[in-house]
């Protein structure tokens, strides 16, 4: 599947080599925005794996809009900007933003950026995947090991005998030991 890119440029024969760069790269461009708050709707609508957006537009600048985009999403956003804005560019080290370019953009210099930008975008779900799946584990262990408590005061069994019964049910019924870990807390817990 091509990547999906969102591009927010208020000069419209910009925009327009912008798209056309992207598209015979092989990208799809999935949406175009003339302003900050245009890029800001669309990206919440669209959801796209990266935005290339100009630094100075209208209605909203491309950093304020960079800082509320990523405030919800964690999109990957390479920005645009002239030479005479470097002051900007000391900003730009927070929210998603994975580089910027300095105009005028040329194909050459566009597209391995987009490339880099798009790299770094994956890298970064992928790492707050596994952080995610680590949570979630300890949070299982942390209920498994509650449930296994109350049945043990409950019904006054050993820890053993306890994790065996909670393990008995999880297979009988073929679900996950910290379903059977939450329902057991639902019913006896507290
Ligand atoms: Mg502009």
């Amino acid at each position: 599947m091509g990547k999906q890119i969102l591009v927010a440029e208020d000069e419209s024969l910009v925009r327009m080599d912008l798209v056309l760069m992207l598209q015979d790269a092989g990208y799809e461009v999935i949406g175009e925005a003339g302003d900050g708050e245009k890029a800001i709707e669309l990206a919440y609508q669209l959801k796209p794996d990266l935005i290339v957006m100009d630094i100075k537009m209208p209605k909203m600048n491309g950093l304020k809009a960079s800082q509320i985009i990523s405030k919800t999403f964690n999109i990957p956003i390479l920005l645009l900007t002239a030479y005479s804005q470097k002051e900007f560019i000391d900003k730009a080290k927070q929210a998603n933003i994975v580089g910027y370019l300095v105009k005028p953009v040329s194909e050459a210099n566009l597209i391995p950026a987009v490339e880099i930008a798009l790299n770094q975008g994956a890298k970064t779900s992928e790492y707050e995947k596994k952080i995610e799946l680590a949570n979630k584990k300890l949070l299982d262990r942390k209920t498994i090991e509650k449930a296994k408590g109350v049945l043990m005061t409950r019904f006054n069994l050993g820890e053993e005998t306890a994790y065996n019964k909670m393990r008995q049910i999880s297979m009988n019924k073929q679900m996950a030991l910290e379903k059977v870990a939450k329902q057991i807390l639902l019913k006896y817990g507290s």
